[in-house]
């Protein structure tokens, strides 16, 4: 549209053409104000019915709110108006009528239920609490990706159609290629290990990944998007390193750049920045911990995975991000290194929020013999793997890295209850459409 004017930026002593939905119509009797909302924000335009042309304030309060409406006028200074300026119009166009009913109500008076919110999410995302949460998200993707850049990281793009998974088994999505069987990826684990190899040696990569979670969990997504990194030459504490950074610039950019969305969210006040070191936990020190807080019926036992609940317990004693350290080897993938000269004993991590966990990592088996026992232990065939493993014949560095889920990171920043009001349109067990 040519010479739109955004109704943030609208000054008083100038002509303008503002486009937008209509917010509301306040009717007072003998004037009445049309609020029209545009992306930055929304704006008056006066209506006085004895003072104007008659078919422009019939059209004007003829609109139906969230019509689509362009409005021709001059800007006045107005200190009653919410922004502090109306616009005196000359025309009003409706160039896209509403229906008087709406699955939703955008002004946000009448709440709607997460699942009519997300089968009308273009509606709700007319509402500034949940448009703020994707504008903070994008500011999220932004200063990540200029953090691994900091680190001299480079941007990948993985497959997601592929042949076999990750670490196999029952997460996989199975597609159909051309009459063969396929899996959407659950993981660019094994791509981005693959590029630390290459000439590239240090990559990041934000996709999508696909996982068949059986469950609806207020934490799990059928499509996710992972935040990865993998680096040669960096053990598993130069990988936890680059992790604990790229947070906090997350955190530090939305601070800095995000405070208009944070006070829609109602969160401005209480933001914070994580400060300090995130503390460094061992599996043995988080067991021991998580028993102490007598959250479990049960007392964990080294080889155990740590429950739900005693995540959340530990989550509450430590009180900020954290890693745990130094799993039991039996536990995590086979791909993940074991420290030199304890086999039981894994690089791997994870990184924690209070909440749940955000990340996985470690340091990677990179010696092709080891590599081959690993797959073999953990019960999957090499032969299937081979392009990856094959690689790792023809000199592969040591290597590190570890994948966040974005969404989380999202949810635990902005203290959403619920995984799916990070994303636009959701995959879980019921939903596969919008
Ligand atoms: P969890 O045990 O919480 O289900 P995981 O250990 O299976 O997660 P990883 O394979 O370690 O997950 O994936 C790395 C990160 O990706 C996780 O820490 C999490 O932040 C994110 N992630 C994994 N699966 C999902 C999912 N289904 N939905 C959203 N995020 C996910
Ligand atoms: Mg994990």
């Amino acid at each position: 549209m040519e010479n739109r004017t955004y109704a943030a930026d609208a000054e008083p002593g100038a002509t303008v053409t503002v486009a937008g939905w209509v917010h509301e119509i306040r009717d007072l009797g003998g004037i009445a104000f049309l609020i029209v909302r545009d992306t930055t924000g929304r704006i008056q335009v006066k209506l006085e019915k004895d003072e104007m042309d008659d078919e422009l304030v019939e059209t004007g309060l003829d609109a139906s709110r969230e019509s689509v409406v362009r409005v021709d006028g001059a800007v006045e200074e107005e200190p009653r108006a919410p922004t502090g300026v109306e616009v005196v119009p000359t025309d009003i166009e409706v160039i896209a009528a509403a229906e008087t009913q709406l699955p939703l109500d955008p002004s946000g008076k009448v709440g709607a239920e997460l699942p009519t919110r997300l089968d009308n999410r273009t509606l709700d995302l007319r509402r500034d609490e949940a448009k703020a949460v994707f504008e903070i998200r994008a500011e999220v993707l932004r200063a990540v990706r200029e953090a691994f850049r900091s680190f001299a990281a480079t941007e990948i793009n993985t497959p997601k159609i592929v042949a076999t998974g990750t670490e196999g088994g029952t997460e996989l999505f199975p597609i159909t290629y051309f009459g063969e069987e396929a899996f959407m990826n659950q993981s660019p684990q094994l791509f981005k290990q693959l590029m630390v190899g290459s000439g590239l040696e240090r990559v990041f990569e934000i996709g999508p990944i696909f996982r068949a979670e059986e469950h609806n969990t207020p934490r799990h997504l059928n499509e996710a998007t992972s935040i990865d990194f993998e680096s040669a030459f960096f053990d598993h504490t130069e990988a936890m390193d680059v992790c604990e950074a790229v947070v906090k610039a997350a955190y530090e950019a939305v601070d800095e750049n995000c405070r208009a969305e944070l006070e829609a969210l109602g969160i401005a006040d209480e933001f914070e920045v994580p400060s300090g070191e995130f503390p460094r936990l061992t599996y043995e020190e988080a067991i021991e911990r998580i028993n102490a807080t007598g959250a479990l019926d049960e007392q964990l036992v080294w080889g155990d995975d740590l429950p739900t609940e005693g995540e959340h317990a530990l989550g509450e004693d430590v009180g900020e991000h954290y890693f745990i350290t130094d799993w039991p080897s039996e536990i995590k993938p086979f791909y993940i290194k074991d420290h030199d000269g304890d086999e039981t004993l894994s690089t791997g991590f994870d990184m924690m929020h209070p909440r749940m966990e955000l990340v996985s990592g470690g340091q990677r088996e990179h010696r092709h013999d080891r590599l081959i026992e690993g797959f073999e232990q953990q019960g999957l065939d090499p032969d299937a793997f081979e392009y990856y493993t094959k690689m790792f014949k023809y000199g592969m560095p040591p290597h590190a890295g570890w994948g966040l889920g974005g969404e989380r990171l999202i949810m635990t920043m902005l203290d959403l209850d619920n995984i799916r009001e990070a994303v636009l349109f959701p995959r879980d067990r019921q939903r596969l459409s919008p």
